[in-house]
C-alpha cells in the first residue's frame, strides 16, 4: 500500500519580469523560497510565461545570442509559437503542445524568440520554461537536441472520458514519453474535463511539484488556482489532481535529485566554482561556437 505525497506548500505566481523583450515570466524555481535548485534538483529553474496578449509585431520579441553550459532548456509552447536557433545547428518552430529538450551540455550559443510568422499575427502566448540539471559525467558532453512534437508524446486516455496525460518524459502507467533523459526524470501534462481526475505515483525521494497551467484544479483534494505552484513532501508516493473547471491543464514534474554539489552562475551550471570560471573563460574565447544575430 503507497502513501499519499503530502503537499508542502502552494504558491501564486511572484512578480513578473522580462527575459529579452518577448517572455514575460513568473519565475518559481529557483528563488521562490523552498524552491531552490538544491531542493527541486534536477529542476534548476522554472520561468512561466502566463496567458498574456501579444501585439502584431514584424521583428518578433525573444532574446539575442547567449550561452548555456552544463544543463538542459526544455521549452513548453501552450499557446502561440517560440523559434530557436543554437551554435551547434539545431532550430526549429514549436507550436502548441510541442517541447524543444535543448541538452547544452558543455556549451552552446542560443537565441529564442516568437516564430516570426506567428509574430505577424500575434495573439495569446503562453510558454514554460525549465532547466534540467545533468549530472557531472554529462555536464561537458556534445550538445544535442530533441524536437518533441505534439503527435509524438505518449497519451494516455483517463477511464470515463476524464481527459489524457500527455507524456512528454518518464512513464504514467505504462505509457513512455519520448524524451531522452539523463536522469530519470518525469514531466507530463494531465488534460482534464471539469470533475476529471488523475492519480500519479512517483518515488518518495523524488523532487516533485506541479504547476496549474489552465483552469482550477484539487491537488489531494486542496483548492489550487490558474497559475499556481505545488511543492510536495519528499514523504509518500501519491497524488490526485481533479479538474474543477473544464479544460483544465496541469503540469506534473518529478525527478530524482542528482546529489551532486551545484555551483550556478547565469546561464551556467556547474559543480564547483573552478568550472563556473573555466565556463567564462571559454565563452570569452570563442569555445562556445559561433551563431549570427
Ligand atoms: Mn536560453
Amino acid at each position: 500500500m503507497k502513501a499519499m505525497k503530502k503537499i508542502a506548500f502552494i504558491t501564486h505566481p511572484q512578480e513578473t519580469h522580462w527575459v529579452g523583450d518577448g517572455f514575460r515570466v513568473h519565475n518559481f524555481i529557483p528563488y521562490v523560497p523552498g524552491l531552490s535548485m538544491k531542493e527541486m534538483d534536477p529542476f534548476i529553474l522554472l520561468d512561466y510565461n502566463a496567458k498574456m496578449e501579444v501585439s502584431p509585431r514584424d521583428i518578433p520579441g525573444g532574446v539575442g545570442v547567449h550561452p548555456h553550459r552544463g544543463f538542459e532548456t526544455v521549452t513548453i509552447a501552450y499557446e502561440g509559437e517560440v523559434e530557436h536557433h543554437d551554435s551547434a545547428g539545431h532550430g526549429g518552430v514549436i507550436g502548441k503542445g510541442d517541447v524543444q529538450w535543448m541538452t547544452a551540455a558543455s556549451g552552446v550559443l542560443h537565441k529564442e524568440y516568437h516564430a516570426r510568422e506567428w509574430s505577424k499575427k500575434g495573439g495569446i502566448f503562453q510558454m514554460v520554461q525549465l532547466w534540467t540539471n545533468l549530472p557531472k559525467q554529462d555536464k561537458m558532453s556534445a550538445p544535442t537536441y530533441q524536437s518533441l512534437p505534439h503527435q509524438g508524446m505518449g497519451r494516455y486516455e483517463l477511464p470515463q472520458g476524464n481527459g489524457w496525460v500527455e507524456i512528454i518524459a518518464g512513464n504514467y502507467d505504462g505509457v513512455q514519453g519520448p524524451a531522452h533523459t539523463h536522469s530519470p526524470i518525469a514531466l507530463m501534462n494531465a488534460h482534464l474535463q471539469q470533475g476529471g481526475k488523475a492519480a500519479f505515483s512517483f518515488p518518495a525521494h523524488y523532487n516533485t511539484a506541479v504547476l496549474v497551467v489552465q483552469g482550477n484544479a484539487l491537488v489531494n483534494g486542496q483548492e489550487v488556482p490558474t497559475d499556481n505552484f505545488v511543492k510536495f513532501e519528499n514523504e509518500g508516493e501519491e497524488f490526485t489532481v481533479e479538474a474543477t473547471s473544464a479544460d483544465t491543464i496541469v503540469l506534473v514534474m518529478s525527478g530524482e535529485s542528482l546529489g551532486e554539489p551545484i555551483v550556478s552562475y547565469g546561464p551556467f551550471v556547474m559543480n564547483s566554482k573552478q568550472e563556473i570560471l573555466q565556463a567564462f573563460e571559454d565563452f570569452n574565447t570563442g569555445k562556445f561556437g559561433y551563431l549570427a544575430d
